[in-house]
């Protein structure tokens, strides 16, 4: 039988999905403070320990962040936290040589000196070319418009200003976009900006041979 499994550690989340015989002795490993099991009625109540009105759920695409409440707009649903890292920027490495290859479509870039890999709720907040929330400078989550209780919430991976003219999109992170947005870009493969109603590139592409593999066996 398989479960989700929550441990608590250093008051983030850590989510594995797996054959709790396989799993437990990795986590209590990992995991000093406790394991708790649950069930779906205690998913929510759970992932409200951090005190957002949201919580990791499934829907047809994978993991994703939804609202457990009506919310208004201006109010923190995340938070991006977890791993920090220094790395030295280098336009040739939009994916730092520091980042995991498992969390290359995972972590946040903060600056030219800092990222995150999250191990928040955040970590599963999935793309919308129309989002419902933005990132502010506390790395929360925070929504732009009311949403409704249910509703996914979604920020965007490739949307910048304009004045980032140096950003590097490295093609590992492509990707059909799902958000059904009237404004949708089709496929994500570049940092775009709205310019009228027209999406603009801004910044290069690394194309990255490693990409292929990755997106084949998806
Ligand atoms: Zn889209």
């Amino acid at each position: 039988m398989y479960h989700d499994i929550f441990c608590i550690c250093s008051n983030a989340w850590d989510y594995v999905r797996g054959i709790i015989a396989s799993d437990v002795e990795h986590d209590i490993m990992r995991c000093e403070e406790m394991i708790t099991l649950i069930d779906d009625d205690e998913l929510q109540m759970e992932n409200s320990v951090d005190n957002y009105p949201s919580m990791v759920t499934e829907n047809d695409y994978g993991k994703c962040l939804i609202a457990t409440s009506d919310i208004e707009e201006g109010i923190a649903v995340a938070k991006f936290d977890g791993t920090w890292l220094k790395y030295k920027k280098d336009d040739m490495k939009p994916i730092p040589d520091e980042v995991p290859a498992d969390d290359i479509n995972h972590f946040l870039i903060i600056d030219e000196k800092n990222l995150v890999i999250p191990n928040t709720s955040a970590r599963y907040i999935n793309h919308s070319c129309d989002p419902n929330c933005k990132i502010n400078d506390d790395m929360e989550v925070v929504t732009m418009r009311p949403v409704k209780q249910g509703e996914e919430l979604t920020i965007s991976y490739n949307v910048i200003d304009k004045k980032w003219i140096d950003a590097t999109w490295d093609s590992r992170w492509d990707f059909i976009c799902a958000c059904n947005s009237p404004i949708c870009q089709g496929v994500i493969n570049k940092y775009v900006c709205r310019d009228g109603d027209k999406w603009v590139q801004v910044g290069k592409i690394m194309q990255n041979k490693e990409a292929c593999v990755i997106l084949s066996s998806e």
